[in-house]
């Protein structure tokens, strides 16, 4: 179906859209929204929000006929959409690839150019927009107070083309199903749903503070002096000693002397390490190339992105996994763990100047 026609389906069906950019310099800037700023996908029961979403798929259907766009953003909330956002980076999409086929014969799914999926599920009542969903597999981004560019939509950008297509025996969007029919396909996705906090099973975890000190702009072999500055700073000595050996000999002298197949220290120690990167700032998509670097004496080498410790850290936030108790990596037992003490110290490190420092070293 084209663009116009099929947008001329979604207006038949009152679904609410927006003009994406569709042409630029780069597939970014293509990706760009054309709306008004302070537009909040919260509101969206507000008069105002509720006028502004009907002007802009107006201006939408106006813009594609007229060939001034070839993409759309479909929103979630206002169209009673839940909008899950399986990126490939953080969700193992091509692994499951069988399992989006076969949820793709009750739900409307699309691929995305970077070889990721978008889910569009019917909400039954305003709190299944509210619903926060988990799975062990990866991270699944909640779009439903957003937007997702959406079926039959194309960006081009310097000569290259991307196609959102949904899946063959897809629905479309305005035929897919509701959450309590498709129960069976999430489970095999292990999706879990919650409503407000997390429950049964999944730890309550706290959620830790994330700072952000420009550090993504290092390259590993910084990012690992850094992390031998902080532990110096946070007086871990330990931890200090294993990040310089790993700096200077590109290996962690850490050995897995506790169980053959229980990863213990090594897990304890990426978690610490990449629990710390978080925390002042380092992307998922940076950490995704650090534990590359991850290589220990024992020759056990880390794999990504489907590292677990990176999951847990980055996925479930589950940096607390090591935030109270003795820190492991010292002779004389610190009574804090390093993230704890990181956490406490972090008003007084400069851990901007510490960056710098490295900057100009380079
Ligand atoms: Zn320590």
């Amino acid at each position: 179906m084209r663009l116009i026609d099929y947008i001329e389906k979604l207006i038949e069906q009152d679904i609410k859209v927006i003009p994406i950019k569709s042409f630029g310099k780069s597939y970014r800037e293509a990706k760009e929204p054309l709306i008004p700023s302070g537009f909040k996908h919260t509101n969206y029961k507000s008069k105002d929000y509720i006028e502004t979403a009907c002007r802009l798929t107006r201006r939408t259907y106006y813009l594609v006929k007229n060939k001034k766009i070839a993409a759309f953003g479909l929103l979630g909330a206002i169209n009673e959409f839940i909008i899950l956002d399986f990126d490939r980076d953080k969700f193992p999409c091509s692994k499951y690839e069988h399992l989006f086929k076969a949820l793709s014969k009750e739900l409307f799914v699309e691929r995305t150019p970077r070889g990721g999926f978008h889910a569009v599920v019917k909400a039954k009542s305003d709190s299944d927009l509210h619903l926060r969903f988990y799975s062990k597999l990866g991270e699944i981004d909640n779009k439903t107070f957003g937007y997702i560019i959406s079926h039959p939509s194309r960006l081009f950008w310097s000569g290259k083309v991307a196609k959102y297509l949904k899946l063959e025996d897809s629905p479309d969007v305005w035929d897919t199903s509701y959450l309590d029919e498709v129960q069976a396909y999430l489970d095999l996705l292990e999706i879990e749903i919650y409503r407000g906090v997390k429950l049964g099973g999944v730890r309550a975890n706290k959620s830790l503070p994330v700072y952000d000190f420009g550090i993504d702009e290092l390259d590993n072999k910084q990012l690992i002096a850094l992390l031998y500055l902080i532990a110096r700073e946070i007086g871990c000595k330990g931890l200090a000693e294993l990040y310089r050996a790993w700096f200077e000999k590109g290996i962690i002298p850490l050995k897995n002397y506790v169980y053959a197949n229980n990863r213990g220290i090594h897990f304890t120690f990426e978690v610490t390490t990449l629990g710390i990167l978080k925390t002042i700032g380092l992307s998922y998509e940076r950490a995704v190339n650090f534990v590359r670097e991850v290589k220990y004496v024992d020759g056990i080498k880390e794999t990504s992105p489907e590292n677990t410790s990176l999951r847990n850290v980055y996925a479930y936030d589950e940096r607390n996994l090591v935030v109270r108790g003795l820190c492991p990596f010292c002779k004389n037992p610190c009574i804090f763990t390093p993230l704890s003490k990181l956490l406490m110290n972090i008003q007084r490190l400069d851990i901007k100047l510490l960056r710098r420092v490295l900057v100009e070293l380079h």
